[in-house]
């Protein structure tokens, strides 16, 4: 039998990765923290935080468009938001979400900190992998309601073109979070607590199942000539990348990751072991061929 030799990949690249990425998301939670505290204690005249939900854009585009008016708690500045998020979603996939978007940073810290404390303590670790052995039919459920943030995406845009209201603004934990110095407990305060509870078990639940925004930019980001190539020659088959995703993506089983569920976190590229087995291209037209197995044919691999 013959050997394949793959040069592994650094440890230093693997953290230049991860910290890079957290350094950004660190740096928009204090800067839409600040905002919220100016708000709320240095000019409570200034612009409601509202303003800068992207989401707010998407949702009045109907009444925009036909007549030129917003709906109500809608900003000029929300619209501008929704543009860049088209623009970062067409050039960059699901790169907001990954990187910019407060509400599943947060989400990612508490799974985090989760995990840090399960992986330490080994009867949580056998606990949770008995659990899994037990519900053989979750990634099933899991596909299932992944379909909940395009059902949400319809209720949003079509309730306020219908009503002229923002009618996902009562249910929305982005608004709960940008108005959290206010302190109202709201059905969307409910729910952004439910969510942050959740995140503790589930990567990104409200990323997966409910959010209209990621949904919008899944779409939009079809078009995205920038996703996750792996090269079938240099991988290993060995499902790292699968298991350092935090949506489920299947990595091993693509030669490109055109999922909508991408968030494009690459925390598949920094945990692969093999240096040139994956990583971020450009490649025009967007979509190339993208199902393989040809990894299964690999007579041997020495690291
Ligand atoms: S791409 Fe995934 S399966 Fe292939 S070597 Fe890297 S981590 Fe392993
Ligand atoms: S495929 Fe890679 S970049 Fe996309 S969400 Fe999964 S880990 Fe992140």
């Amino acid at each position: 039998m013959s050997a394949t030799f793959v040069p592994r990949r650094s440890p230093r690249s693997a953290r230049q990765i991860r910290w890079s990425r957290h350094l950004v998301q660190t740096a928009i939670v204090a800067w839409v923290a600040w905002t919220i505290w100016s708000k709320a204690v240095a000019a409570p005249g200034a612009a409601s935080p509202e303003a800068f939900c992207p989401f707010g854009g998407f949702e009045t585009a109907f009444t925009w468009i036909t007549t030129g008016a917003t709906v109500a708690h809608v900003h000029t500045a929300n619209l501008v938001l929704a543009g860049i998020v088209v623009v970062l979603a067409l050039v960059g996939r699901g790169f907001f979400c990954g990187w910019l978007c407060p509400l599943g940073s947060i989400q990612e810290a508490i799974r985090g900190m989760a995990r840090a404390v399960t992986d330490r303590a080994p009867w949580m670790r056998r606990t949770g992998r008995a659990i899994r052995a037990n519900a053989p039919w979750w990634p099933r459920v899991d596909h299932i309601l992944r379909y909940g943030r395009y059902v949400v995406l319809v209720w949003a845009i079509g309730g306020a073109a219908v009503t002229g209201v923002m009618v996902f603004r009562e249910f929305d934990p982005w608004n709960a979070l940008l108005s959290i110095a206010e302190f109202e407990i709201s059905t969307a305060f409910v729910v952004l607590i439910a969510v942050l509870g959740l995140s503790v078990f589930v990567d990104r639940p409200f990323c997966r199942y409910a959010c209209p925004l990621g949904a919008v930019q899944g779409l939009i980001g079809k078009a995205s000539p920038l996703a996750i190539q792996r090269n079938a020659d240099a991988c290993l088959g060995c499902t790292i990348c699968n298991n350092a995703c935090p949506m489920n993506i299947e990595v091993n089983q693509v030669t490109r990751v055109t999922d909508t569920n991408c968030i494009g976190c690459l925390e598949c590229v920094a945990a692969c072991p093999s240096q040139n087995a994956i990583a971020v291209t450009v490649t025009f037209p967007s979509r190339l061929p993208v199902h393989t197995s040809d990894f299964d044919t690999k007579e041997g691999v020495l690291l």
